[in-house]
């Protein structure tokens, strides 16, 4: 599929779903949609590279230095992911949580992307150096592998993203259909702009009627924006 009609389909995919967007389980299934255009663009931007001058990555579970770093998500990704999170974790399990998440909140507010990035706070997903939420997690998680281990963990405490040897065709088609998901849901009238995750977090475990609040255009996401590129 050529850039082009990537684009299309995601016009077509939030203008379809966004006329009858009446639950929370409509949204689960367009971040859903969302996620496996994102693995189509990506598998295509890798024909269009030479196989072998695409670096295989050095990620594996366990690996967690880029989750002490900052992340970039939309609020569609959030609300559909606590609306899971609250109907799949026990109760103690998710008080667990949303204490991680207001203290790693409390002490990330207001920094700069580049103070939250350097800050070495660990996302509150992060449970014995692996992701609690793996196949939910943020397309930007996805997104992001790194052929060179060393090479992360000495960058990320810096913010100095430059220096990771990013695998680069897969982390482009993710971020552009990232973008292009929140510009097509902000055509529609609700908040699709870059939210930082964990602000954007404990907004929404804390905002009552979250889903009727945030698809009826109510930017209740607004002290989470990511305004200006990170990096
Ligand atoms: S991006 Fe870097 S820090 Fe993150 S899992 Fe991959 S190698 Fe590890
Ligand atoms: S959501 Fe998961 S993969 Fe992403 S930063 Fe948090 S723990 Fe890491």
């Amino acid at each position: 599929m050529k850039q082009s009609a990537t684009a299309s389909a995601i016009t077509l995919l939030v203008e379809e779903r966004f006329a009858c967007l009446d639950s929370v389980e409509d949204l689960a299934e367009l971040v859903e949609s969302m996620r496996e255009v994102a693995r189509l663009e990506a598998t295509e931007q890798e024909k269009r590279h030479n196989p072998l001058a695409i670096a295989q990555p050095d990620c594996t579970k366990g690996c967690s230095t880029c989750c002490y770093t900052l992340v970039e998500t939309m609020p569609a990704e959030v609300v559909a992911l606590v609306a899971w999170l609250e109907q799949t974790l026990a109760t103690e399990d998710l008080d667990r949580l949303r204490r991680r998440v207001e203290s790693a909140d409390r002490t990330t507010r207001g920094l700069t992307e580049r103070q939250r990035g350097g800050a070495g706070v660990a996302c509150p997903m992060l449970v014995d150096d692996a992701c609690s939420i793996y196949a939910e997690r943020p397309l930007d998680c996805e997104a992001y592998q790194s052929s060179d281990v060393r090479a992360c963990e000495a960058a990320i405490p810096n913010y100095d993203f430059d220096e990771i040897p990013v695998i680069q065709p897969r982390y482009n088609a993710y971020e552009w259909v990232r973008v292009r998901f929140g510009a097509e849901i902000e055509r529609a009238g609700v908040d699709g702009q870059t939210v930082e995750f964990i602000a954007a977090l404990q907004i929404a475990l804390t905002t009552e009627n979250l889903f009727d609040r945030w698809s009826a255009g109510e930017r209740v996401f607004a002290p989470a924006h990511i305004t200006s590129p990170p990096h």
